[in-house]
């Protein structure tokens, strides 16, 4: 894998796309600009989509033009309609909106009567070979390759078998049809690359329509043109294709071709970026599907809790470059971590609980104080939290020897309550086995919060829940779901697989205040001094569920900090 980068803090002045965008604008080469998002329908779209979904969206939203979503589904045998909705889902998630929405199979029509022409332009040519031969003959990066026999055939002889081959006259393999550019190019995509192949598979379009199907360069190139695209912006990994992709056009005599701008993939952290080992990891039974909140995918993503604005965010703090880098993934989390501190209503909840009684509280007096539901938003207003005798605590609150510097609870040590009281632990209640089981404390009645006698301060505050009021919750903290930076370096004799974390869910069965287990799926939340959470699909009446979604710590500002240092 490359290096990590460290993107800018702020990105300085406009990338290159947008810089070209701007110059054809200006130039008059183009009045109004048209880009589109061409997602293959093999599999749900993942975080890297996402920065070319806002990259193809956003540039023709910001210079008034327009964005189509166009299926690339020109492999009948990889697609499915469920990824069609998936990912039409995801874009309108994101915020997006397309102006057309094609179907790269819409134009197989048109792209056969292109076809022909090209072959009666005597640019494309039938091939008998099979694919093993012409793998033989395609040469090597130092030697050119051999022009194939058939090369030279009639146009009518081309013509005429390529008729039958769209009318299902040939097996699977046995032909193809095949540019005709030059066998000696040092670019080996345009060594006669093939244009159609021959496939007796069922489309989940067009059905049976047909037996032939065009290859992704010359079916992409022809659909952008048909479709008026000026800049069809696409990664690196499509740099060397870009010849052929002219040619196609030029061979066509096309005029107004889009221009192909290539700029670099997502990589992350931690993560893998890839439909098919996506697909591997949801076939595999790895995970619980293509939205497990440990997926990278935007459906597990927004599962986990991510936000859309989180993510325009991040595809816009990475930018645009045109060499392959490695994002660090705690850059993702921590523009979900700032779009949340602002936005998501705080409140307790106790994931590892232990029992605290206060002996001086009356016994059944409840009281309802009064808490800020986020420090950051004085719109988001208070809530009333009802207090009582018996409480929870988190047990990583309590030490009984506590180490130097620990300011929470500990035997004859005070802590303060958030929103509530200054408290004394007097007396630990052990079982058998010598587990805490309840601490015994007693409160301060002139320190509740807010009040004057409240300006006794001690060093800690901690969280808490009323034991008479809290829900029962489920609570699923998770984790990275590689344990390497670079998931596909795998130990020798090893695969991508054995990187995976063992330990990337652990479930906990918590409590939280009922303004918590108010929340439908979707709802997010910050839990006081534990992190960002958002309310699962999973939860039924009563029973909510929590995700995770991200801690408080934030080691990306450290990372920052440590940058802006150096
Ligand atoms: P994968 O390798 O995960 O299967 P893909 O490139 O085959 O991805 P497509 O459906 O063909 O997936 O991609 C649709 C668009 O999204 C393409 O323009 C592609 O370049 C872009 N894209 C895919 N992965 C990334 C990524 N990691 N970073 C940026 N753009 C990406
Ligand atoms: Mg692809």
């Amino acid at each position: 894998m490359e290096e990590t980068t460290t993107p800018a803090p702020e990105t300085a002045g406009k990338d290159f796309i947008r810089e070209i965008v701007e110059d054809d604008l200006k130039s008059g080469k183009h009045a109004k600009i048209a880009t589109r998002f061409p997602p293959e329908p093999n599999g749900y779209l993942h975080i890297g989509h996402a920065k070319s979904i806002c990259l193809n969206f956003g540039v023709a939203r910001e210079y008034g033009g327009t964005c189509n979503l166009r299926y690339d589904d020109t492999n009948p045998l990889k697609e499915d309609v469920e990824y069609v909705d998936a990912i039409e889902a995801d874009v309108r998630w994101l915020g997006f909106g397309w102006n057309g929405k094609y179907y790269a199979s819409d134009y197989f029509g048109r792209l056969y009567d292109f076809a022909e022409e090209l072959i009666r332009r005597g640019k494309a040519f039938v091939c008998d070979l099979t694919a093993d031969e012409v793998r033989a003959t395609r040469g090597t990066l130092t030697e050119p390759g051999q022009n194939s026999p058939y090369r030279d055939r009639p146009v009518e002889e081309s013509l005429d078998l390529f008729r039958r081959m769209r009318a299902g006259e040939f097996a699977d393999g046995s032909r193809t049809l095949r540019a005709k550019i030059d066998m000696a190019s040092p670019n080996i995509n345009l060594r006669d690359p093939a244009l159609y192949r021959i496939r007796k598979a069922h489309h989940h379009r067009t059905g049976d329509d047909w037996c032939i199907y065009p290859m992704y360069d010359y079916a992409h190139a022809v659909s952008d043109w048909i479709e008026g695209i000026t800049h069809s912006l696409c990664t690196l990994e499509f740099e060397d294709h870009r010849p052929l992709y002219d040619w196609c056009l030029l061979a066509l005599g096309l005029e107004n071709r889009p221009r192909q701008i290539e700029f670099a993939r997502l990589n992350l952290t931690y993560t893998l970026l890839s439909k098919r080992r996506l697909l591997h990891l949801v076939t595999g039974g790895h995970v619980r599907g293509w939205d497990d909140p440990r997926m990278p995918t935007i459906a597990g993503l927004r599962r986990r809790g991510y936000t859309p604005e989180a993510i325009r965010d991040f595809a816009e703090r990475i930018g645009l470059a045109k060499r392959d880098s490695v994002v660090d993934v705690a850059l993702l989390e921590h523009c979900l971590r700032e779009d949340l501190n602002r936005r998501a209503p705080r409140g307790m909840a106790v994931i590892d609980p232990v029992k605290v009684v206060l002996t001086n509280w009356p016994e059944g007096v409840v009281e309802e104080l009064e808490a800020v539901n986020n420090p950051e938003d004085p719109s988001a207003g208070t809530r009333k939290v009802a207090f009582g005798r018996e409480l929870f605590v988190e047990r990583d609150d309590f030490r009984e020897v506590p180490p130097p510097k620990y300011h929470r609870l500990s035997p004859g040590n005070e802590v303060r309550l958030r929103w509530g009281f200054i408290i004394r632990c007097e007396e630990v209640v052990k079982d058998a086995d010598g587990n805490v089981v309840e601490l015994r404390c007693t409160y301060d009645p002139t320190t509740k919060s807010g009040e004057a006698g409240a300006a006794r301060k001690v060093k800690g505050t901690i969280h808490w829940v009323s034991a008479a009021h809290a829900v029962p919750a489920e609570v699923r903290l998770y984790d990275r779901l590689f344990t390497r930076e670079d998931p596909n370096d795998a130990p020798e004799g090893q695969d991508w697989l054995t990187n995976l974390n063992p330990a990337s869910l652990e479930v906990r069965q918590a409590f939280v205040e009922p303004a918590l287990a108010m929340g439908v799926p979707g709802a997010y939340f910050q839990f006081e001094r534990l992190g960002y959470f958002t309310v699962d699909a999973d939860s039924v009446p009563g029973k909510p569920v929590f995700n995770r979604s991200v801690g408080l710590r934030d080691t990306w500002a450290k990372i920052e900090r440590k940058g802006r240092a150096a």
